[in-house]
C-alpha cells in the first residue's frame, strides 16, 4: 500500500494545513522530499478547500472570493531533480475522497469569474453531481449518467525567479490595456488571500506579493483542465528549480473539452497516487517548452457522438476572421439550442456540455473567413434517445427540476 505523504481534512481550512498553497512561486518550501521511483498518495481540497456546498443554492458560487483559489497540495520536492530535467509523473490512480463522494458544477456570475457562455449566463448557477463508485447522476440535472474520467485539472512544477518575473511581466501588460475589464483580463498577484505553505514572516510577505496565482495555464503545466490527462496518464513536466517541486489539486470527476462553465467539471476533493521519475537534461534533448503527456490506457467507452458544428460568426451575425474561440462557442450554443427540444433548460444542458467527457474538435483552420470547431457529445450518456428523427424529439418529463440560480445582489 502505497504512503499517503499528505493529508487534508476537510473539516479544516486549508489556510491552516502548511502542505497546501495557492500561489506560484519559487521560495515556497517543499512539504515533503521523495526519490525517483517512489509511489505515494497525495490528498487534495476541490480547488475551493470546500467553500462550495453541497446544498441547492447557488450563492456560495455567486459569493465566492476568486482569488483564494486553487488550494493546491504540495510541492513535492523530487532528490536530484534539477533545473533542465523533465520530471516523469504516473497518474497511477485518482479519486473520489471517502467522506465526501459528490462533486459540484458552476456557471460563475459574469461578474465574479464570469465564463465561457456568459453573455447567455450571466447569473450564478450551480448542479451537485453524486459519485457512486465509477459513475456519477445529477440531482439538478437528470436523464443523464457518465462514467468518470477521472483527473487532476491543475498539475505542475514550481517556476524559477526568471519564469515567475516573465509571467508577471507579460500577464500585467495585458491587464493594463484594460484594467477594469469584466471579467478581468488576467488575475495579477493578491498577497492577502495568499497562502505560501510553511512560508512565514517577511520572507512570506515578500513572496505573497508576487506569487503568480494559479488560473491560467502556463510552461510549466499548471491550471490546464485537460480531461484527457486522466488517471492512467503519464506526463513530462520541465524542472525549473532544485527538487522540481511538484503540486497538484483542482480534481474533477468528469468534464467536456473546454471547461466551458469556468468552473466547468465536476470539481471534487480527493486523492492522487503517483509514481515519479527523472529524465536527466530532458528539456534540451527533447526541445520540450511545455509538458508533454501520454493518455491512460482506460477511458469511458464511448463511442458514439452527436456532433455540431460551429464557426467563426457570432451569434449577432458578425463575421470573425479564423477565430477558433468564435468558432467553438457557436458549436456549444447550436449543441445547448438542440437539447433544449427534449427538455432540458439552457442552463443543464450547458452544464452537461461542461461536465460530461464531450470532445471539442478544432476541425479547420485554413478556409477563409471560417474556422470550423466541433462539440460531439456523447449519445450513450442520455437515458432516452437524442438522435434526430422525422418523428422529432420525445420531450423528457424532468418534473420541473432545475439548476439553482442566484442573482447579482445590485
Ligand atoms: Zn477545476
Amino acid at each position: 500500500m502505497a504512503e499517503t505523504l499528505i493529508k487534508v481534512d476537510l473539516n479544516q481550512s486549508p489556510y491552516e494545513n502548511e502542505n497546501i498553497h495557492n500561489r506560484w512561486h519559487p521560495d515556497i518550501p517543499m512539504a515533503t522530499w521523495v526519490k525517483p521511483g517512489d509511489d505515494f498518495i497525495l490528498e487534495t481540497y476541490d480547488w475551493t478547500g470546500g467553500f462550495i456546498k453541497n446544498n441547492n443554492s447557488a450563492d456560495d458560487v455567486r459569493d465566492i472570493d476568486l482569488t483564494i483559489v486553487h488550494f493546491l497540495t504540495g510541492p513535492v520536492g523530487v532528490h536530484g531533480a534539477e533545473p533542465g530535467d523533465l520530471l516523469v509523473v504516473e497518474l497511477l490512480d485518482v479519486g473520489a475522497k471517502q467522506d465526501s463522494m459528490w462533486g459540484f458544477n458552476g456557471f460563475f456570475s459574469k461578474k465574479n469569474g464570469g465564463g465561457f457562455l456568459d453573455e447567455h449566463f450571466s447569473q450564478a448557477q450551480k448542479s451537485i453531481w453524486d459519485i457512486k463508485g465509477m459513475f456519477t447522476t445529477s440531482r439538478h440535472v437528470p436523464g443523464v449518467q457518465y462514467a468518470g474520467l477521472i483527473h487532476p485539472g491543475l498539475i505542475g512544477c514550481l517556476p524559477d525567479p526568471k519564469l515567475l518575473a516573465n509571467w508577471n511581466e507579460r500577464e500585467g501588460a495585458l491587464i493594463a490595456t484594460d484594467p477594469n475589464r469584466v471579467p478581468a483580463l488576467g488575475c495579477p498577484p493578491c498577497a492577502e488571500t495568499a497562502h505560501m505553505g510553511k512560508m512565514t514572516g517577511a520572507s512570506k510577505a515578500k513572496a505573497a506579493a508576487e506569487g503568480a496565482r494559479t488560473v491560467p495555464p502556463r510552461e510549466h503545466g499548471g491550471n490546464c483542465d485537460i480531461k484527457d490527462l486522466s488517471r492512467g496518464s503519464k506526463i513530462f513536466f520541465p524542472v525549473y528549480v532544485k527538487g522540481a517541486g511538484l503540486s497538484v489539486g483542482d480534481l474533477h470527476f468528469s468534464q467536456g473539452d473546454g471547461e466551458i462553465t469556468f468552473c466547468g467539471a465536476i470539481e471534487m476533493a480527493g486523492w492522487v497516487h503517483m509514481r515519479v521519475s527523472v529524465i536527466k537534461g530532458g528539456i534540451a534533448t527533447y526541445g520540450i517548452k511545455n509538458p508533454i503527456f501520454k493518455p491512460s490506457p482506460i477511458t469511458p467507452n464511448y463511442n458514439d457522438y452527436l456532433i455540431f458544428e460551429g464557426i467563426s460568426v457570432d451569434e449577432k451575425g458578425k463575421q470573425h476572421y479564423l477565430d477558433v474561440n468564435v468558432a467553438y462557442r457557436q458549436a456549444c450554443l447550436n449543441a445547448i439550442n438542440y437539447l433544449t427540444k427534449f427538455g432540458y433548460s439552457r442552463a443543464q444542458a450547458y452544464s452537461i456540455l461542461g461536465t460530461a467527457p464531450c470532445e471539442g474538435h478544432i476541425s479547420g483552420v485554413v478556409d477563409i473567413p471560417n474556422s470550423c470547431a466541433t462539440l460531439w457529445i456523447p449519445t450513450q450518456i442520455f437515458d432516452f434517445d437524442v438522435n434526430p428523427s422525422a418523428a422529432g424529439p420525445v420531450v423528457q418529463n424532468f418534473k420541473g427540476v432545475d439548476m439553482p440560480m442566484s442573482r447579482d445582489l445590485d
